[in-house]
């Protein structure tokens, strides 16, 4: 029979498909003798039962009565006994965490009688009241359906009229007048009562956490995320305990270390006489975990405690949810914290250097996008002047934008290609669309911990919050300082969200740390501690990759910085860049000649210079493979634009001259080459076998190179690379060329010289014939851009902006295939060529250089695949290093 509800003693952390995230940690906990209050899970299974059926599955109802029976027998009392009631919370909580995005309800049991006995087993009629109108609000709200606003419209209200600045001043006359007016709002919105029955009310909570999985806020954060929509979600029911029973209990959240910086120590944030879900909604503000210590020292020494407990447990940085209740501690959560890319290397490079981890573990725990985000700039301090205000630096980087006060507007402008930051009181999942759009996010209220800032992070954006000194106005849209600046709609803002600044009008910026240390090698300086834990990851991944890293470069700068970040070679080294400039009228010439004689002079006129770029190239990377690949774009792309000629043409005339000789040339020639579809026509290696001479020059000015560079004492090592081949003839026609060119130039000069000849896989009918077109091919690059427009049919140029924010919406992929390669269809067409390719030629050289050569996901995929080196951009170089060698781990 299938099992659908586990009590916290019978899961564990490993169960997270099953139990979620939240309910595998409490189980965890429970094992590990910490003090959770007791409590069961209903599995992901029983979910995904209830969404495909819309009823609870059979048996599921049987389950739950007897777990709850087991609670509460363990506590002595009943759920929502009419004295001193039993409580439950029931908790939303996925595989993979999603803050926020799903619904929890807590304080179920009360009713208008248990809220009696409550008052009188606790001995606060406050407590009780206070507890049972957030059920009525909260149950109201996500199980019935109503409106939240008119909930908090009602509390503003009442506030007012007591002139009370925070719900803490509402007595509990005040709070039991609210209970009935809730009461009454829900019978207004709804025509139903709110349920008196606890077993009512637990089943209907349990199928609104249920559906809180396809909300809409669940599903956008699931596509942002790339978490999968079929997981579900489980539900975890667990008996209440009360942060808000007076000063000696209150709620917190805390970090066994800084998840901003990585650095050890307890770090959060409490509020006293709160319940849990007010800590994050920034109500109120927090104190630190410090003022703790002064407030309850034994808690907060159970406290830390618990944390090296669990740090030392998971091996790794940990976030918890705990309570307080009268004094003593309650643990309601926890997990592996999300954290900055600064604070994952450094907590990774300093567990390992404790060896509670090992140094691959270690690697496995960074990642590729998040040192590219230490790669990025940073405000220019001293350019910066006086900030308009501080603020909690939640979330790292810095960033430009106009001000907008809500997530519309911030919508809206995104849409326009503004760069805006979005300004808040503090957010909620409902500005979420708002803050993907943003470039940063400013929150007046909130801690670290708060949503803004938990978000934030997870999405790498920027956010400050918890800027106190500023007064946000949203429904005036501005915000005033302290000193009366006010700032209107529109106006720019700086945002530093490493330091918790925020600027009037833009700020300069400056190279980052870890920049300075990839492009030079020093270490030291102001985040020395964050470049030595990069050094060591980058270190590590390079002692245990087994894939070579190299760059795709054009010029001999942008060579030389590859170098320095690392590279290994040059993958690609495109030559259509060295045709344009002041020698586009060369090529010009080339294409336009009338005869043999025309073309070998412009041909002639090229050769010196492509020795030249040649030359330059193979020097920056000396010792080091340099692939260089032959002419590849449309010859038409070099020739003037076709619609300007035509005007040209017509204006002549209609001043009633006679057109341009030239010009009418050039026109002919524009007109005779015209392509529909240029990117499917003449070029790649079809330039070659068309254009006479083309390829001879090309090869000639390589083998040039490589004699000049060996005269100077230089050891080059070039390889020529054939375009977009799709059958072997073309490239045993192409190196029949190349075979005679070398042979003369060996000859001519007395310097043997050796090129490796291979092609780029980018046709599907190349890596299908991948063993026929080994026979001629010394090694492959998988070209993985035009793979991917060829395999889908997706001109890039045309779907990106046409439709892929729809395909990405309805799910047909979960990345742009352009950015991170389809595994299932590219990637199979590049598995069979490798096959198919080593079995024709063993040992055969594989590599890539499609854009995909430095995206994460996809270099784990090369890895797998077989490959022996990937080529990227310079820039990406370093997250190549550190990504294949956490492939290799
Ligand atoms: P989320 O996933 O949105 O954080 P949670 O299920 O963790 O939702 O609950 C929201 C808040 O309610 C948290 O602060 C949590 O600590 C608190 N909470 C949940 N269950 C209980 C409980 N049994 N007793 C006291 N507080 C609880
Ligand atoms: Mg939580
Ligand atoms: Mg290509």
């Amino acid at each position: 029979m299938v099992r659908y509800v586990y009590d916290f003693s019978e899961g564990s952390r490993d169960q997270a498909g099953l139990l979620g995230g939240k309910g595998a940690n409490l189980a965890e906990m429970t094992r590990l003798g910490l003090p959770v209050p007791p409590g069961f899970t209903l599995s992901t299974e029983a979910c995904r039962a209830y969404l495909a059926t819309g009823t609870e599955p059979e048996g599921l109802a049987a389950e739950v009565s007897a777990h709850l029976a087991r609670v509460e027998e363990e506590t002595g009392r009943r759920l929502g006994q009419a004295d001193d009631p039993l409580l439950v919370s029931v908790r939303s909580g996925a595989r993979f965490s999603m803050p926020g995005m799903m619904e929890t309800i807590l304080d179920i049991g009360l009713h208008d009688d248990s809220v009696r006995g409550l008052a009188q087993a606790s001995g606060s009629e406050r407590f009780a009241w206070d507890s049972y109108r957030r059920l009525v609000q909260m149950f109201g709200s996500t199980v019935m359906g109503v409106d939240g606003a008119l909930f908090e419209a009602e509390l503003t209200r009442l506030k007012d009229e007591r002139g009370a600045p925070d719900d803490v001043r509402l007595d509990a006359a005040d709070l039991a007048g609210l209970v009935r007016t809730y009461q009454e709002l829900i019978r207004r919105e709804t025509g139903e009562e709110f349920p008196q029955e606890p077993a009512e009310q637990l089943r209907r909570a349990v199928r609104a956490v249920f559906d809180s999985w396809n909300g809409e806020r669940a599903r956008l954060y699931r596509r942002r995320e790339h978490i999968p929509d079929d997981l579900g979600t489980a539900v975890t029911v667990q008996r209440m305990v009360f942060g808000n029973l007076g000063a000696d209990s209150g709620s917190g959240v805390a970090f066994t270390r800084d998840p901003a910086t990585g650095r050890p120590g307890l770090y959060g944030d409490y509020l006293p006489n709160a319940q849990g879900e007010d800590v994050v909604a920034g109500i109120r503000n927090t104190v630190s975990l410090a003022d703790l210590a002064g407030l309850d020292p034994g808690s907060h020494g159970r406290l830390r405690e618990y944390m090296e407990t669990l740090e030392r447990h998971y091996r790794d940085l940990c976030d918890i949810e705990f309570t307080i209740e009268r004094g003593k501690l309650w643990m309601l959560q926890t997990r592996v914290g999300k954290r900055t890319a600064e604070a994952a290397f450094a907590i990774a490079d300093e567990l390992a250097e404790e060896g509670l981890i090992t140094p691959d573990e270690g690697l496995a725990r960074v990642g590729g996008e998040g040192l590219s985000r230490l790669m990025f700039p940073r405000f220019d301090a001293s350019a910066a002047g006086d900030p308009l205000a501080r603020g909690l630096p939640a979330s790292p980087g810095a960033a430009v934008g106009a001000a907008v006060f809500d997530s519309a507007e911030a919508v809206r402008r995104a849409a326009d290609g503004e760069r805006v930051v979005l300004v808040r009181q503090e957010t909620t999942p409902d500005d979420l669309p708002g803050m993907v759009a943003a470039q940063a996010v400013l929150t007046s209220r909130g801690g670290k911990t708060s949503h803004a800032a938990v978000v934030a992070r997870g999405m790498g954006k920027v956010c400050v919050c918890g800027a106190e000194g500023l007064l946000v106005d949203t429904g005036a849209r501005r915000l005033t300082t302290r000193d009366g600046t006010v700032l209107e709609e529109g106006a720019v803002l700086s945002v530093d969200g490493s330091a918790g600044a925020v600027y009037a009008g833009p700020v300069p910026l400056v190279d980052s740390a870890v920049m300075r240390y990839l492009e030079t090698g020093h270490r030291d300086g102001a985040a020395s501690e964050l470049v030595g834990a990069v050094a060591r990851a980058l270190e590590r991944a390079d002692r245990v990759r087994r894939m070579e890293v190299r760059a795709n470069a054009d010029t001999p700068e942008d060579a030389a910085r590859a170098r320095g970040f690392g590279a290994q070679g040059i993958g690609l080294c495109r030559t259509e860049h060295m045709f344009l400039g002041e020698r586009r009228q060369l090529v010009e010439d080339m294409i336009l000649a009338r005869d043999d004689a025309g073309r070998e002079r412009a041909l002639e006129a090229l050769l010196p210079l492509q020795r030249r770029d040649f030359a330059g190239i193979l020097e920056a990377m000396d010792g080091l493979p340099v692939t260089i690949r032959l002419l590849d774009p449309p010859l038409h792309e070099f020739l003037p634009d076709r619609t300007a000629l035509i005007a040209r043409g017509a204006a002549a005339e209609a001043r009633g001259e006679r057109p341009d000789a030239h010009d009418a040339e050039l026109l002919d020639a524009v007109n005779r080459m015209h392509e529909e579809n240029p990117m499917l026509g003449l070029r790649g290696v079809r330039l070659g076998l068309v254009v006479p001479g083309l390829v001879a020059m090309q090869v000639r000015a390589v083998a040039q190179a490589v004699v000049e560079r060996v005269r100077a004492g230089g050891a080059p090592r070039a390889e020529i690379m054939v375009p977009l081949v799709g059958d072997v003839t073309e490239l045993r026609l192409v190196r029949d060329v190349v075979d005679r060119v070398l042979a003369e130039v060996s000859e001519a000069s007395g310097v043997p010289v050796e090129c490796p000849v291979g092609t780029m896989i980018e046709l599907p009918r190349a890596a299908l014939t991948a063993g026929r077109i080994a026979e001629e091919a010394e090694f492959f690059s998988f070209g993985t851009n035009d793979l991917t427009q060829t395999a889908w049919g997706f001109s890039r140029d045309d779907v990106e902006a046409a439709f892929f924010s729809v395909y990405l919406d309805k799910g047909v992929f979960p990345a742009s295939p352009f950015e991170t390669l389809d595994r299932e269809g590219v990637g199979r067409l590049v598995s069979i060529a490798v096959e198919e390719g080593r079995a024709a030629r063993p040992g055969l050289k594989i590599g890539v250089c499609g854009e995909h050569g430095g995206d994460p996901d996809s270099v784990h995929f090369f890895h797998r695949a077989g490959l022996d080196y990937v080529s990227c951009s310079p820039f990406r170089v370093p997250v190549a290093r550190l990504e294949a060698g956490r492939a290799a781990v």
